[in-house]
């Protein structure tokens, strides 16, 4: 084969990544239904300094220099024909077409709460989603964040920080957050949590009420499963870890009893041959972290290998989530890695172009103009 040609189902988070890595080698084509990389990763950011969070992760495909060779196409994936290999989809004009491929990646990732949907969106839809939930909560003067994750520690630490003004109170299930991380992390944060004034809440189950798809901020009050009084605030967020696989398009030979792709330890979708999966919609592991933990260098290559008869890596997932959980504070990211132990870069404003948009991603022009606009985000309040 000379050139293949590969599509990438869903430029996200590792679509991306994948696609920039196979540009050089392969025609490759990225379907995805924003015009851009709207990243789901630091929930609390985007939501309190939403300019501050757009720099790093609301960025379009034209910016990249490495997706220079990238055709992307802003569509909704709606079908696929293993047999012909050619994939559907929907254009933002509403009219049907197709594509073809060699290898297929299905990297179309998760819908999880109100922040991450897969819906069709223009630039402009996307900054207004993102200026009105900001809106929403600078508004508030209390706020209840649900669940025990990284998003809800997150958007309960930077609201605190940002509004110190507004009471915010975090809900919980088990007796800490953070579960799926190392202890040391929940520690860690906790005590800044208190800190800051955050009313702490474990052993809170909320009642998801009938028909809600935990998709927008709601207001008033909250009912718990676990037997405590109802709860009420301006502004809830349902940062509940209610995840779903964007997978509706494919056919139930490729998924598991969940919905997530089956795969193999190479990321091979074995039933389908040509077809691989990563990120938050592969089931690779029960936390699903090949995103995390940047398989998709790995899948690079193993789909160069199996074009060139050549040996494939195994993907070796990790046992507990790591990584950012509250992005930047003051300037400073601090990472914590699989054992709990943080670590901390200052300066990551003069930083950050150099390891992500140069080391990461090879390159990232500046913006035309304003990622978003002032006059729809207001300037944070001190
Ligand atoms: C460099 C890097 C650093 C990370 N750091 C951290 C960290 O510090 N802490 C942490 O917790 N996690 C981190 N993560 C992981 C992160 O939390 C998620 O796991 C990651 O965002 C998932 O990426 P994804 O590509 O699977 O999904 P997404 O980024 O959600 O991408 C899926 C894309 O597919 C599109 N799509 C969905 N359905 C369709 C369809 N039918 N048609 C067309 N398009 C569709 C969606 O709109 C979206 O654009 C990191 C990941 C990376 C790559």
């Amino acid at each position: 084969m000379n050139r293949p040609r590969i599509l990438i189902a869903g430029l996200g988070d590792t679509g991306l990544l994948t696609a920039i890595h196979l540009a050089k080698y392969a025609d490759v084509v990225g379907i995805s239904s924003k015009p851009g990389l709207v990243s789901g990763q630091e929930l609390g950011m985007r939501l309190s300094r939403p300019h501050e969070w757009a720099r790093d992760y609301w960025v379009s495909f034209d910016r990249y220099r490495r997706l220079d060779r990238v055709r992307t196409v802003h569509g909704t994936l709606t079908g696929v024909d293993l047999e012909t290999r050619r994939v559907h989809l929907t254009g933002p004009d509403g009219i049907a077409a197709t594509e073809s491929y060699d290898v297929l990646v299905i990297a179309t990732g998760v819908t999880n709460g109100f922040w991450r949907r897969p819906d069709l969106q223009s630039a402009d839809q996307v900054a207004a989603a993102i200026a009105a939930d900001h809106r929403r909560l600078a508004a508030a003067e209390s706020v209840i964040v649900l669940g025990g994750g990284a998003a809800a520690v997150s958007s309960a630490l930077n609201v605190a920080t940002t509004w110190p003004g507004t009471r915010v109170d975090l809900y919980f299930p088990g007796e800490r957050a953070l579960p799926q991380h190392h202890g040391k992390v929940w520690s860690a944060l906790s005590a800044r949590l208190r800190n800051l004034g955050v009313g702490l809440h474990p052993g809170h189950r909320a009642v998801v009420p009938e028909g809600f798809g935990c998709d927008e901020i709601t207001a008033g009050p909250v009912e718990w499963s676990t037997g405590q009084d109802a709860s009420s605030a301006d502004a809830v967020l349902w940062t509940i870890g209610r995840t779903t696989p964007n997978t509706t398009w494919l056919p139930d030979s490729l998924l598991d009893d969940r919905g997530f792709v089956v795969v193999d330890e190479y990321l091979r979708v074995p039933s389908a041959p040509g077809v691989y999966a990563i990120g938050d919609v592969a089931a690779t592991d029960p936390l699903r972290t090949s995103a995390r933990s940047r398989a998709d260098g790995l899948l690079a290559h193993n789909i160069r290998a199996d074009l060139d008869g050549r040996r494939a890596k195994r993907f070796t997932a990790a046992a507990r989530r790591w990584g950012s959980v509250v992005g930047t504070q003051r300037d400073i990211l601090e990472i914590f890695g699989p054992g709990g132990r943080a670590f901390r870069i200052p300066a990551w404003s003069r930083l950050q172009p150099f390891i992500v948009w140069r080391g990461i991603y090879g390159g990232v022009r500046k913006p035309a103009g304003q990622v978003l606009e002032s006059s729809a985000i207001p300037v944070d309040r001190p």
